[in-house]
């Protein structure tokens, strides 16, 4: 799978979990915002209840100042700091005078109050904390947090004010404690308490029920959103399973295998990839239907699963191909092993032969991309000879010449347009005389990058992808067009032959077709030769023979190209009536053994002769070969001893002495 289709997918699980997520946390929000709110309340009432005791206990203290200050100094302190011991709210008692003045410390600890803010600025800040209430009338009001707070102006009988009265020096106040200044009802004597508010035990009973709630919230959300979230989970794992799954054979597919391969190479790259072809898989299928096809399929993928050992994958690929990841060896134990499994392949239909091909391909290291392996692999797999069960392991020179390839296939198009592609002319000399008497038209790519690239290394190409098909057009119309020119100049033309690809042979009018381009500059049709490969007898015969014969009405002559190179020479010589016979090369090249060799191109040159046909032999480069040539009666050679071939200039020079 690529990766962006990867992403996708979990961008869609993700798309689809987190509302859920979302609704989880939306209702856990709300419910433990409920208990919070409850919580509050109820601790605000026991708090509220802790302010009133606590405005009692104040109470009592001013009591006791009231009674006993005047009577006896000794009572006083014994009572309040009695009071104080026994008091969970009173903390600390001192008397000041209005100025709060120490009057009277119950402590025996040195204290002062400071007097800092005006009754404005402190009405202000009160009124600013929304505490301020007209008349001050309730001590509640003032529990806040003003410090060195003038209280003069609080002219009332009882105690009204609670403030956290602090000096600047006092402790911290541990919360919630402040101070109260109440007045007493002695005139000029006030009743500092350092008071406190002791948490109830019901604040912790709130508390826990609080805190219980929010689990309790938490539990059943999860419980019961989890069962939801658990069930999408599960579906999504099937629909990813199903994501991965082979829809012929129920296996792994390719998505699975590049994903799981990726992380097996990752951890160790010790691992070879093998792409695996039934052949002929088509025919198959067209013999015993589709349906027998797809359960054959599936029988193979099942032996293939079966065949693996721990940390091996398997997959169906598409059409009749596999691959597999197996556990990596020396180069014959993996061929032994892949020998092992085609046999049970082989054996998955006992009375049906199938074929294999095998592409394998190694892992070098654990960055190796398995889409790039299986590619190589592929690319193998089409490198096979024909024989059975082929395995071909991938090379480094395959991937080049798929780039190389790629490359031409890239340019052609541009340099037919550009006319980067030159016409070198090959003279071919009469054997007798040894006088220029005609030329072979033959192509070179002058690519702008790459320089001059010989026909060998895009020809094969262009008869692959069809393209040869304008390129011989090209070469025709250009030969043509210099015939005409050194015609117009008086010169006198030779034949030059060019060559017609096999690919030609599948349009009916080629003859016509050819005459068309040659009539357009009106040369002669007997200075145009045409030369057929021996690849092109194989084709429609019948074809071949009417588009020959049609040539040769039109005036043309017609050779066949590298006689000898194939098979069926011989037969052909018999079926079309050809002109010239061009003696392969290769006739010549075979030292080893020269006799018998000679013997094959003499009775060739004297079969030939008898029907009526003139020899061309090819490739000469030696002295020998062209009196030997000279001897048997060949018409014409062409080869390096006499010339290479050459640009139109050099040609020129060579033929009509000028340029
Ligand atoms: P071919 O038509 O059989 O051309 C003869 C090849 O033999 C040429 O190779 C030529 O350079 C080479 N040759 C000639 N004499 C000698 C010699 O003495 N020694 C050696 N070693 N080689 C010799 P080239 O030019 O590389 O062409 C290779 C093949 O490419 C040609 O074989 C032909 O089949 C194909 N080809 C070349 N040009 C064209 C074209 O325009 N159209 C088509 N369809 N095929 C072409
Ligand atoms: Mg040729
Ligand atoms: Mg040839």
């Amino acid at each position: 799978m690529s990766l962006k289709k990867d992403l996708k997918i979990k961008k869609l699980r993700r798309k689809a979990l987190l509302p859920r997520i979302l609704s989880i946390i939306f209702v856990d929000i709300l419910l433990i915002s409920a208990a919070l709110f409850f919580g509050v309340i109820a601790t605000l009432h026991i708090f509220s209840d802790a302010l009133a005791d606590n405005y009692k206990s104040c109470n009592a203290v001013v009591e006791l100042v009231n009674d006993n200050y005047q009577i006896d100094d000794d009572a006083l302190f014994k009572a309040v700091t009695e009071f104080e011991r026994l008091s969970a709210y009173v903390e600390q008692v001192y008397l000041t005078d209005d100025d709060f003045n120490v009057i009277n410390s119950f402590d025996n600890e040195e204290i002062s109050f400071q007097k800092e803010f005006s009754v404005k600025e402190a009405k202000k800040c009160l009124a600013e904390d929304g505490l301020f209430r007209n008349e001050l009338d309730d001590y509640e009001v003032m529990f806040g947090d003003f410090i060195n707070f003038d209280f003069s102006f609080l002219n009332v009988e009882s105690f009204l004010f609670k403030r956290d009265m602090l000096d600047s020096a006092t402790e911290a106040i541990t919360v919630p404690s402040g101070w109260l200044v109440l007045r007493s009802s002695l005139g000029n004597v006030n009743v500092c308490i350092k008071t406190n508010y002791p948490v109830y035990p019901a604040t912790y009973s709130v508390l826990f029920l609080m805190a219980i709630s929010i689990v309790c919230v938490v539990i059943f959300t999860g419980i019961y959103e989890l069962k939801k979230i658990v069930a999408f989970i599960i579906e999504q794992r099937k629909v990813y399973k199903l994501v991965f799954t082979d829809n012929v054979t129920g296996g792994n597919n390719k998505e699975y295998f590049i994903r799981k391969s990726s992380k097996y190479i990752k951890r160790n790259p010790c691992y070879v990839l093998v792409q695996l072809r039934l052949e002929k898989y088509r025919n198959y299928c067209t013999a015993y239907g589709v349906k027998e096809g797809e359960n054959l399929l599936e029988d193979l993928y099942n032996a293939l699963d079966g065949a693996l050992t721990k940390k091996e994958l398997a997959a169906h690929l598409e059409k009749a191909d596999f691959a597999l990841l197996l556990a990596s060896d020396t180069d014959g134990k993996i061929e032994e092993r892949v020998g092992s499994i085609l046999n049970t392949l082989g054996n998955v239909r006992q009375n049906q032969h199938l074929l294999f091909s095998v592409g394998i391909c190694r892992v070098e290291t654990r960055h190796d991309d398995v889409q790039s392996l299986l590619t190589a692999a592929g690319l193998a797999i089409t490198k096979r000879t024909e024989s059975a069960n082929n395995i071909v392991w991938f090379d480094a020179s395959m991937k080049e010449e798929q780039v190389w390839e790629r490359h031409i296939e890239d340019d052609m198009e541009k340099a037919l347009e550009n006319h980067e592609f030159k016409v070198y002319l090959q003279p071919k000399y009469s054997t007798k005389e040894e006088v220029l008497s005609a030329a072979e038209a033959l192509v070179r790519w002058v690519h702008p990058e790459l320089g001059f690239i010989s026909p060998g290394k895009f020809i094969p190409i262009f008869e692959r992808n069809g393209f040869i098909l304008k390129l011989d057009d090209y070469m025709l119309d250009e030969v043509a067009k210099q015939q005409a020119k050194w015609r117009e100049e008086g010169k006198k033309l030779v034949p030059i032959s060019v060559n017609v690809s096999r690919a030609h042979f599948a349009r009916y009018d080629l003859a016509e077709h050819i005459c068309s381009i040659v009539d357009a500059y009106q040369v002669p049709h007997e200075f145009i030769e045409l030369e057929l490969t021996e690849s092109a007898f194989f084709d429609d015969k019948t074809m071949l023979l009417e588009t020959v014969k049609k040539l040769k009405s039109f005036g043309f002559k017609v050779s066949m190209d590298d006689f000898g190179a194939g098979y069926s020479s011989l037969n052909s010589l018999k079926e079309l009536p050809l002109d010239i016979i061009k003696l392969d090369a290769e006739f010549f090249r075979g030292a080893d053994d020269l006799e018998r060799s000679n013997l094959i191109v003499g009775d060739t040159i004297s079969l030939a002769k008898k029907l009526g046909m003139q020899i061309v032999a090819e490739g000469i480069e030696t002295r020998e070969q062209v009196d030997f040539l000279a001897k048997q009666n060949c018409d014409l050679i062409q080869g390096f001893y006499f010339a290479k071939p050459l640009p139109i200039n050099e040609f020129e020079e060579r033929a009509y002495g000028t340029n």
